[in-house]
Formats: C-alpha cells, structure tokens, sequence
C-alpha cells in the first residue's frame, strides 16, 4: 500500500539553510582526504593550505573584495565578537569609550556589546521605529569623538529590513570611528560589495547561505587593526588562534561561490515568492499586518496575525508540514516578546502573534500556494478557540 506523503514546507531559512549536496560532497572529500594541518610545511599540509586559499577567494569574491582581507571564523557569532571585540581592544588605549549599536541587533552584537559595557565601556542603542530602519540623524546625534565603534547590521535576522548602512558609516567615518555590520542575513542571499557599503568590517555565516554549520568569516578593511580574541598559534594571520577547519571552510567557500554564481536569479525568484506568499495573507487572512515597512531582504516576511499567540499558529502549522518560526531561532523558547518587535513600537500582544516566514532555494511555486491555502482555516480555527473576532485592526 502507497501511503500519501504530507508535503513538508521549510520557510526558516533565516535560522539555516539545507546544506548544498555539492557543500556535502567537499566537506566530506576534504574531511577524508586533505586532513594536514594548513600550517604544516609537508605536502600534506599545503594541500590544505591550498583547499583553504581558494575557499578565501571564494568567500572575499561574494563580497567583493581581496581575500587577504578575510579571516574565518567559527560562524556569525564569533565574527561578531571578533569584530567588536577586536576593534574595542584595539581603540582602548587612544581613550575612546563610547560604542554605538541599534535596538534591533542580534544578540551575538547586543550582548557582546553589554558585557564590554561592563568594562569600562559606554553603549548608545540608536532606535528604529515602526518601518525598523535606522534613521542616520539619529546616529549624527549619538555619536562624538569619544566613539570607538559603530556597529549596524546589514539587514535584520527577524524582520529583513536593510539598514542604509554606507550612509551610517560616513557618519562614522567622519568621526573617527570604524563601522562595523553583521551580514549573517544577506551575505549569500543580497548583491554586497563592501566597497559600497563603508565598512570596515563585515561578518558573514557560513549556514545563512546552504553552507556548513559552526564556520564563517569577518572581513577586515585592509588597514583595520584588530586585537585578536583568542590567544593561542598565529593562523588567520594572527588574526584568529588554532587551527583551521579546512574542510568546514572548503564547504564554505563551495557555498559561497554557488552563491555568488546564481544571486541575481534567485534574490529576484524568492523575491516574487515571497511578494506573493504576504500579499495573499493579506489579503486571504482579516487581521493580519506585516511588520517592518523599510526596504527588505527578499527572502522574508514577518506577519502579525491578530489574536492568534504566534507559538499556537506555529505548531498548528508544523502539524501541516510547516516550518515558519516566531523571531529569531536563538531566543525561541524563552516566551519574552521579540526584542525587535517591541523596539518597533509594537505591543506585547503584536509581538507575540508574530510569525517569521523565511524562504530560500528550495520553496517552489506549488509550496506557497499550499501554504496560502493552508493558513485561513488554521487561523480561524486558532481565533475561535481563543474566543477572538476576526475583523480586527493590528495595533
Ligand atoms: N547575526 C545574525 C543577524 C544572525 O541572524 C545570526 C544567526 O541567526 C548570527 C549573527 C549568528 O550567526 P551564527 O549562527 O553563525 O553564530
């Protein structure tokens, strides 16, 4: 007997990606074959060396720069603590002490941001509003010469908006201060040239874009001086102790030169994908209203539906075949109302029946259509159970 397949729908590429079967195939050619260490002096060990010099052109070439400018690193948070890290390290001594960063940061930022503040170190949080873009005279306002570092990302993990970040770092520039962008959510998925951006630093991660798990990169400016964050062997250039996980970083650079290959296609497609998926919902589901009005990574949307508590309608639609998610993967789980949402403006209850849909290159035609027609009955049956009316305004 030939059971029937539920279909299963994966819209949380924001928290990660499908590995590329051709990522797969490298990792583990590398893991069995080339396993000398980089720094060794021995064939074995410029084999590796060689995996790891073309892995650092690939990534550098994704966002257009030199690969002598790129460090890898053990994934996004770690380019993140490197990056501000680093970067405070080194400007300490001049006596600069006021860093600068916004109210919708991830937390590998945020947090990294709070335990310097607890040495020795000043911290303004530049606001966004209800559109969640960063407005540069609030940044003109914030910052002085006692600033050290900006550091703003490049599009947000929960509500995709970009952030106008060439603009923010002349500010910075003007000032002194280096700038810094997390790029976990567009390196891979949106055009970058970090040229065009500013930047003097830039993180990227290597499962945002159908690479490895646990392996990513920090940009640095020719020029940026940094203190490392880990002490220990001089790979990376003494940039980043221990020693390199070629086969991760083959991955990575695999990933990224797939990436690059196919952008403009595929930020165009998810971009008609996803236009589609949210104006049905709007139009097929009374009481919803999208969150995060400024210009967007292609790839996501996030929906308040009225009523409904986000948790309820994602397991409804997980039970469907569904997998969207409620914010930001790392603080899933913990009930408080996202960060992001409530630093929009947003109400408690708004934040909470928020739903974050995240496509990328597998989603199809035939899923969002399924997806669209899936939603209306989950939520009616999700409102009545809560007692809610569906002719709602979103506050
Ligand atoms: N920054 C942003 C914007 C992210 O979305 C994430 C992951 O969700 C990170 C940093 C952390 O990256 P990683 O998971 O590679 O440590």
């Amino acid at each position: 007997m030939v059971r029937s397949q539920k279909m299963r729908i994966y819209l949380d590429h924001n928290a990660t990606t499908p590995v590329d079967a051709a990522v797969v195939d490298t990792v583990s050619d590398v893991l069995s074959n080339c396993y000398g260490n980089a720094s060794s002096v021995h064939t074995f060990g410029q084999s590796a060396k060689a995996l790891l010099d073309d892995a650092r052109r690939a990534v550098a070439a994704l966002v257009d720069a030199q690969s002598s400018e790129i460090v890898f690193t053990g994934g996004g948070t770690e380019s993140d603590n490197l990056a501000i890290r680093g970067a405070a390290g080194r400007i300490k001594p001049s006596g600069r002490r006021h860093l600068i960063t916004s109210t919708i940061e991830h937390e590998a930022v945020l947090n990294t941001i709070k335990d310097l503040t607890q040495h020795d170190w000043t911290a303004t949080y530049l606001p966004v509003g209800a559109t969640g873009v960063v407005n540069p005279s609030d940044l003109e306002a914030a910052i002085s010469e006692q600033t050290a570092l900006v550091s703003i990302m490049h599009a947000n993990n929960e509500i995709g908006t970009l952030q106008p970040i060439s603009e923010l770092a002349s500010i910075a520039h003007a000032y002194g201060a280096l700038f810094h962008t997390d790029a976990v959510q567009t390196a891979g998925k949106h055009p970058i040239s970090v040229s065009e951006l500013n930047v003097d630093l830039l993180s990227i991660s290597g499962h945002k874009f159908n690479g490895p798990k646990g392996v990513g990169a920090l940009w640095i400016k020719r020029g940026t001086r940094l203190t490392s964050s880990l002490t220990g062997g001089r790979q990376e250039r003494n940039r980043r102790a221990g020693t390199e996980n070629v086969a991760g970083i083959s991955g990575l650079g695999i990933a990224a030169k797939i990436a690059l290959n196919k952008l403009d296609h595929d930020t165009s497609r998810l971009g008609q994908l996803r236009d589609r998926l949210e104006a049905e919902i709007l139009c097929n589901v009374p009481g919803t209203e999208v969150n995060g009005t400024g210009q967007r990574v292609t790839n996501t949307s996030n929906i308040s539906f009225l009523g409904i508590e986000a948790e309820a309608l994602l397991i409804a639609l997980d039970l469907e075949g569904i997998a969207v998610s409620t914010g930001s993967a790392c603080s899933s789980g913990t009930l408080e109302p996202s960060h992001v949402l409530r630093a929009m403006g947003f109400s408690p209850q708004r934040a909470q029946s928020s739903i974050r849909f995240s496509l990328g290159l597998g989603n199809t035609d035939e899923q969002i259509t399924h997806v669209i027609r899936s939603l209306p009955p989950i939520v009616s049956k999700l409102r009545q159970l809560s007692g809610h009316q569906t002719a709602l305004r979103v506050s």
